[in-house]
């Protein structure tokens, strides 16, 4: 039923670099819920695969000892979902994990899979964004590890070098603590239904509620890869909390933005829904970080 020419089971990430290393065709394979797709279709048909899925120490969330979140890439989606770590210090990642397709595919699909893939509607990709996340990469050399929005180097491609696999994801300390966001997913229907736009907003108001110490704003098909809109997010720090400063977001996103016409939806549908989601989010994480916008 599926055309694989041979399958490589690793036994440890330092068997996985391995394996990468003697078989350079080899595509790493975890949950299989993009790949085993693409093979059934015939666009990687006759592949080699190398599978990472049975190595344990590339799963779960764990706080390291400078309280930075440390997800391994293996972590399913319902996984991090339920996790205390992630349902304490950053809600925002369970609640965009949890709006993936449906219950079987968030049982089966991994974190790992969802930023290596390079895909810009990745549910999890938008909010790693507005956490600053940083990506931990094991290959031949050790162990590297690069922000998130250096991993993205195009459209479907990712910083990964031969004999190179994702081993973590990791939220820093100082990129959650103190933040409080939102995620917002539009698409067509409510369940397995790729994002046709996604924002993701995280605010740190100051200590009277009453200001913008920081925000950052996170966005998945506003552009060929996830993005932020760093623009805004200079121009609107320091800025009061207010209607004012909502409607400012939604005008200068514009200017960060670049989205394309697609089967899905046209360019100006995505343009009017890069604004609409950045206010609402932007007003829900404010909301969340015990702030109020009059209006
Ligand atoms: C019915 C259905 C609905 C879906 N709905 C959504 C949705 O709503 N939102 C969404 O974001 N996604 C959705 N997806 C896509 C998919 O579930 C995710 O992209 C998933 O996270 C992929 O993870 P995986 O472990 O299954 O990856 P795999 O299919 O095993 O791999 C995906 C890609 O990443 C690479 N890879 C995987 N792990 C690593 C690693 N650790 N290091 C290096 N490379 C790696 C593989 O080589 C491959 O290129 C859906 C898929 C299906 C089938």
């Amino acid at each position: 039923m599926f055309d694989i020419k041979a399958i490589y089971e690793a036994s440890s990430v330092e068997d996985a670099v391995r394996l990468l290393l003697e078989h350079p065709e080899a595509k790493i394979i975890a949950g299989g819920s993009d790949v085993l797709i693409k093979i059934r279709e015939g666009r990687m048909a006759g592949c080699e695969l190398v599978s990472i899925y049975g190595l344990d120490e590339m799963r779960g969330v764990t706080m390291t000892e400078d309280k930075d979140i440390r997800i391994g890439s293996l972590t399913s989606f319902s996984h991090i979902y339920a996790d205390p770590i992630i349902r304490k210090h950053v809600p925002v990642l369970g609640e965009a994990v949890n709006m993936v397709g449906g219950p079987q595919i968030r049982a089966i699909g991994t974190i790992g899979g969802n930023t290596c893939n390079g895909v810009t509607s990745a549910d999890s990709a938008s909010t790693l964004f507005a956490y600053d996340a940083l990506i931990e990469i094991t290959g031949p050399e050790g162990v590297r590890v690069v922000p998130i929005e250096s991993f993205y180097l195009g459209a479907g491609r990712v910083d990964l070098r031969a004999g190179e696999l994702e081993t973590a994801v990791i939220i820093p300390k100082a990129s959650y603590t103190g933040y409080h966001g939102h995620y917002i997913k539009y698409g067509m229907r409510n369940a397995m239904e790729i994002a046709t736009t996604g924002c993701s907003v995280n605010v740190k108001l100051s200590r009277d509620k009453k200001t913008i110490r920081d925000i950052r704003i996170g966005y998945g098909v506003a552009a060929p890869v996830p993005m932020r809109a760093k623009k805004t997010e200079v121009e609107v720090r320091g800025k009061d909390v207010s209607e004012e400063t909502e409607k400012l977001i939604g005008k200068l996103v514009l200017e960060d933005v670049t989205p394309r016409d697609s089967w899905r939806a046209s360019k100006d549908l995505r343009l009017h829904l890069c604004s609409t989601l950045a206010v609402r989010a932007f007003r829900e994480a404010v909301r969340r970080a015990g702030g109020e916008i009059d209006g």
